[in-house]
């Protein structure tokens, strides 16, 4: 193995919590990679461009809440623009029976929302790492202890080797794509395939318009619905209501042929004949992408595991630390979360002891 090859510490996963994790252990002057399976950066936050450059439309993550400090200190100090969720107008209740407008907006807390998309706190994020720190298309198949303290992961690109790994990957997904073999305690394989991925059996549907037309009716752009297939309707637009869009939520298990229209057609009976046709409608199926949902996610409904005891301490000889949102004590399933948990995971690697004739210790002393 070259010395190319290996490292203090190898981060799994590039979406919000590895970045916080390896924003955290480069500043603190570790040799650091980020390896990413996906072709982008983000993980979950993923934002569709428009044709305005500083507007995007969110295809994952979409808000963040007052107590959220992490994400609203990651977004002042890196200049994201963010502005409140558009909460005026009344709501519509969808049933079989038909249409209710109900008065004021009965679905949207109080929030905030990032104008160009939530994937720009990724961006930000990676912005403060060299480029050769992040190895994009280059998922691990394969995470095995060394037999000198340190961890072995494999790529199809060929074998790494790291003193710590941050899997910062749902924990249901990292049991189903990467082979640990008999390594991990039983109990720790038990509790991480059962533990939901936070929206992972969802699709997220986002309707761009020429204009907000709703919000001329009085409306808020907010629907709930019995019938379906959107099940909840949020207003989505910009800033200013440009780019003006919906966006709503279904089971992703009704995502069939005949979808977009049934979807269209549901806009229609609702927010009137303007619904009809959308500039552009975006459908994002999360459990279909290999890289976020595991096969099981339509059956991981435990969300008390979120945050669990045993993601709180390092396995495989502490050289194994748990990240992903789905670790986190607070604000687990939201970024917050996500961010707090790769802080909590980097945290732990500093406190860590070095590892015993690892060839990374060799390697970081010869490199600086
Ligand atoms: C539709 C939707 C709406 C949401 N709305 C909100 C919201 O409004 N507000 C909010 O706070 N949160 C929201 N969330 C949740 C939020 O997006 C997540 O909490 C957060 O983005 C999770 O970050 P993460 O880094 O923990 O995981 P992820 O973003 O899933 O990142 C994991 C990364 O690991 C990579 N990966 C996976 N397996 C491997 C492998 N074997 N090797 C290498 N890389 C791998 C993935 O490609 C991915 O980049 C929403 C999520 C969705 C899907």
């Amino acid at each position: 193995m070259s010395h190319r090859d290996s490292h203090d510490v190898i981060v799994v996963g590039a979406g919000a919590s590895g970045l916080a994790a390896a924003t955290a252990l480069h500043a603190a002057g570790r040799d650091t990679v980020c390896l990413e399976a996906r072709d982008r950066i983000g993980g979950r936050l993923l934002s569709a461009p428009t044709s305005d450059p500083d507007r995007a439309l969110d295809l994952g993550a979409t808000w963040f809440w007052d107590g959220e400090e992490r994400v609203r200190a990651l977004a002042a100090r890196s200049g994201i623009e963010t502005f409140d969720q558009h909460l005026a107008g009344d709501t519509l209740l969808q049933e079989t029976t038909g249409t209710h407008r109900l008065t004021g907006n009965l679905i949207d807390a109080p929030s905030r929302r990032f104008a160009n998309g939530s994937q720009s706190l990724a961006y930000a994020l990676a912005a403060a790492l060299p480029a050769d720190i992040l190895r994009l298309n280059t998922p691990v198949t394969a995470i095995h202890p060394d037999g000198q303290g340190g961890l072995d992961l494999r790529t199809p690109a060929g074998t790494r080797h790291a003193g710590h790994v941050v899997l910062a990957v749902p924990p249901a997904l990292a049991l189903e794509r990467i082979d640990f073999g008999d390594a991990l305690p039983a109990d720790l394989v038990r509790l991480a395939r059962s533990t939901p991925v936070w929206m992972g059996a969802v699709a997220k549907v986002v309707a761009q318009y020429p204009a907000a037309f709703w919000r001329e009716e009085g409306l808020a752009g907010a629907a709930f619905s019995r019938t379906g297939p959107l099940q909840e309707i949020h207003d989505m637009s910009g800033p200013d209501g440009r780019p003006a869009a919906l966006f709503g939520f279904a089971h992703a298990r009704t995502v069939r042929p005949g979808f977009d229209k049934a979807v269209t057609a549901q806009l229609v009976a609702l927010f009137g004949p303007a619904a009809a046709t959308p500039d552009v409608l975006h459908v994002q199926n999360w459990s279909t992408e290999q890289w976020t949902a595991p096969s099981t996610v339509p059956h991981l409904a435990d969300y008390s595991l979120f945050g669990h005891p045993l993601y709180q301490q390092p396995t495989l000889d502490g050289r194994l630390h748990w990240a992903s949102t789905e670790t986190a004590t607070d604000h687990a399933g939201h970024i917050e979360g996500a961010i707090a948990a790769g802080e909590r995971a980097a945290l732990a690697v500093l406190a860590a002891p070095p590892v015993p004739n690892s060839r990374s210790i060799t390697v970081t002393t010869t490199s600086r």
